[in-house]
């Protein structure tokens, strides 16, 4: 038996799953929310005025007062050392797309030797994590190294528990001494702030004097994979960068359609029970879960959240998902790709805006009038899209989203909008009709006629769609699994403010107060819009040949890859928006876009490194095992008189030479240094990477050649059935 065979066996004997739960004692649902510091416990917990100021600076973005800040950390403290919680983190998110936390114990000795617990409201409002060793992007000097961590008090506090002890954790936006962003979620909360103003002078045109802030609104499908944790430790490149960089594809795969929507396997469901219960208890709403497409993949997704708090959560779901899957004896993956050949993973960011006295804004409504504010709304988004379709691009660009991207099964890396032939049919109407004040035969007229009913149902969509009207929202489905959500929301808020900014200066003018001129007005512009932004619509097959030729045609940018993509956000239009809505500096968005380059080169980079260590240490000696004993029966025979077949035997001799100056290329190409960031990342893309396709292409091969016994990688076909 070698090293597989063994550990085959083990998982065969160790696939019971695991009950962790007394579900009949407390079930999940009642844990909603339990380890959350919510406005609900803060409203039974501080006194009247305190809680009044909190929720006004909540509802409004603004600062906490120092004094509200003092109470809220002492009430904060108590209600934590009552759930266990010895210690406090603030949580921030650095441009890395990780979670990061900096622990701090409550404990504080007093003058005569005893301990006390101390929280004081300038240790919630603010730390100093010694952040030397997150990436800046040239933001920071070493001599003033420090950032600085700031609760978000949009964001509630809440308790992570662990085996041993809880720690109360303070969602923090991240920031240098001078105030410069360093993390994902402060140009989230910028965005949301431009978003909202923008959105305002729209509703005012529409009558909605309320001032109600308009939030962005974010519900995320996360995809993952799942394979038992046997498995990981036994392939290195899955450790290292989380997708098998070698494997030959499995016989069946994919062809298991039934996996998608079918029954969920006793060890996984027990996995998803604990997920949720964790998820529940930290006040995320979990709502769907079920297989996806391929063999070993899954799905959750919340219930949708204001964008700021869709993010927290989400980062909080990966965690959880990882963590939880070690106790159960297996191992999530988030990587975009892990299994070439198999369907990649997304994270599909469904989008809308809306506000306390309209619910959302990308919901038709029943009457002519809101339908007219509806469209309004949706033409904004079709002029943003459209104009910076390369940003949108840009800020799902990864190194690991690009085998996706590119290939022939989620969205292509061209942008387009999905809107649906109903949807269309309005706009092509309206296109058709202008401004004439008289209403055409079979010619739909703003503020006057109603809208066809908008098919909500998923059977009617188009799942090829980057960018998807879905019935109330849009769906950025070119998402990537293992992304924060943060850089598409952000992107999407700043792009859509811009967008709203130009309408409701447009109507603003056409109608000077007076309301009677706005639904021509509104006609009118969208007409405009649509006649110089309607390109961006395609409602067909965005995996064929021939939309790559037509979206040429149509002058739609198609970047590739990484390298193609993160220069754009260098652009100066790009630049220009950012900075104009106070979302990001020129100088944030220089720093983002250099990590992010250097992000791209190090996976890339470690990945290469990686192929080359296991096709020396592992394929290579397996190859030349089996050569050898393929070369000493040959010379057996010969030597008998007998004839040998030894077809095999050249076929290996060739694919090992493949392998071996394959090996010596990218040890030449990894070694090699070029001065500039991009043109490092063009070498990583453009050479290194085919370089390893070329190794890996000789090791799959020898993969279906070399006998079983002496091949220890465990294969597509065992990872990929979880049971
Ligand atoms: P499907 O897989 O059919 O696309 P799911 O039910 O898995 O649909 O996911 C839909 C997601 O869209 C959920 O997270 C849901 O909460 C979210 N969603 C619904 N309405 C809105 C909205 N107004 N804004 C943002 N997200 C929304
Ligand atoms: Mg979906």
């Amino acid at each position: 038996m070698n090293g597989r065979t063994k550990l085959l066996n083990a998982i065969n004997k160790n696939r019971a799953p695991q009950t962790t739960l007394n579900y009949k004692e407390k079930n999940s649902i009642e844990a909603f929310g339990e380890n959350v510091f919510s406005m609900t416990v803060m409203k039974k917990r501080l006194p009247k005025d305190v809680f009044k100021s909190l929720s006004k600076t909540v509802e409004n973005f603004s600062t906490l007062d120092a004094k509200v800040a003092d109470v809220v950390a002492s009430s904060m403290k108590d209600w934590a050392i009552e759930k266990g919680a010895t210690h406090y983190a603030h949580v921030f998110f650095p441009l890395t797309g990780a979670t990061a936390e900096k622990h701090d114990s409550f404990l504080e000795p007093d003058i005569s030797g005893n301990a006390i617990a101390e929280f004081a409201g300038k240790t919630l409002i603010q730390g100093e994590p010694d952040a030397s060793s997150f990436p800046n992007g040239g933001l920071r000097q070493t001599f003033e190294a420090r950032g600085y961590t700031a609760w978000d008090v949009t964001s509630p506090a809440y308790i992570m528990e662990s085996p041993n002890g809880a720690t109360l954790c303070i969602p923090t936006a991240f920031v240098s001494w001078k105030g410069e962003a360093l993390d994902k979620k402060t140009p989230i909360l910028r965005s949301m702030q431009a978003l909202n103003k923008q959105a305002q002078r729209i509703l005012k045109l529409f009558g909605d004097h309320s001032e109600k802030i308009v939030s962005a609104t974010c519900g995320a499908e996360q995809e993952y994979f799942l394979i038992d944790k046997a498995f990981y430790s036994a392939r290195p490149d899955i450790q290292t960068s989380g997708r098998t960089l070698f494997g030959a594809p499995p016989a069946k795969g994919q062809q298991f359609e039934d996996h998608y929507f079918g029954a969920i396997t006793d060890r996984v469901l027990a996995y998803m029970f604990d997920v949720e219960r964790e998820l529940y208890k930290l006040g995320i709403p979990a709502k769907t879960r079920h297989n996806e497409v391929a063999p070993g993949q899954f799905e959750v997704a919340p219930v949708f959240e204001t964008a700021n708090l869709a993010t927290d959560h989400q980062q909080l779901i990966m965690v959880t998902l990882k963590k939880l899957a070690k106790r159960h004896g297996m191992e999530c993956l988030l990587h975009e790709k892990p299994f070439a050949g198999v369907n990649g993973s997304g994270k599909h960011c469904n989008y809308s805006f809306g506000n306390a006295t309209q619910g959302n804004l990308l919901d038709p409504g029943a009457t002519p009038h809101e339908n007219a504010q509806f469209l309004v709304f949706c033409a904004a988004i079709i002029r943003g899209v459209h104009k910076y379709a390369k940003v949108l691009r840009a800020v799902i660009a990864s190194a690991s989203n690009d085998h996706r991207l590119g290939a022939n099964e989620a969205p292509p890396a061209i942008i387009s909008i999905y809107l649906g032939d109903q949807l269309t049919d309005v706009f092509e109407q309206i296109q058709k009709g202008g401004a004439k004040s008289c209403k055409a035969a079979g010619i739909m007229k703003i503020g006057v006629d109603a809208l066809p009913d908008l098919p909500k149902d998923a059977g009617d969509r188009n799942r090829t769609s980057p960018f998807a009207f879905t019935g109330n929202r849009f769906e950025f489905r070119a998402v990537g699994s293992d992304q924060s959500i943060s850089g598409p929301l952000v992107a999407m808020n700043t792009i859509f403010a811009d967008s709203m900014d130009y309408v409701a200066t447009e109507l603003e003018k056409a109608t000077k107060g007076d309301a009677s001129k706005l639904n021509d007005a509104v006609q009118s512009l969208i007409k405009k819009i649509l006649d110089k932004h309607g390109a961006i619509i395609f409602n067909g097959d965005n995996y064929s040949e021939e939309w790559h030729k037509e979206a040429e045609k149509r002058g739609l940018p198609n970047l590739k890859t990484t390298p193609e993509a993160l220069p754009v956000l260098m652009d100066k239009d790009v630049l220009e928006i950012f900075s104009r809505y106070k979302v990001l500096s020129k100088d944030e968005m220089a720093s983002r876009y250099e990590i992010y380059l250097e992000q791209y080169i190090l996976k890339v980079v470690v990945e290469a490194k990686t192929v080359v260590e296991m096709a020396q240490t592992i394929i290579y000696p397996a190859a030349v095992r089996y050569q050898t004993e393929l070369a000493e029966s040959c010379l057996k025979m010969k030597a008998l008189g007998l004839d040998c077949d030894d077809s095999i035997l050249k076929k290996m001799s060739k694919l090992i030479i493949t392998l071996k100056t394959g090996i010596s290329k990218l040890e030449k190409l990894i070694a090699h240094k070029d001065s500039d960031t991009l043109k490092e990342a063009k070498t990583c893309c453009n050479k290194m990477l085919p370089a390893m396709i070329e190794i890996r292409k000789a090791a799959d091969e020898l993969e279906g050649i070399i006998a079983d016994d002496l091949w220890v990688l465990p294969k597509y076909q065992e990872m990929l059935f979880i049971r």
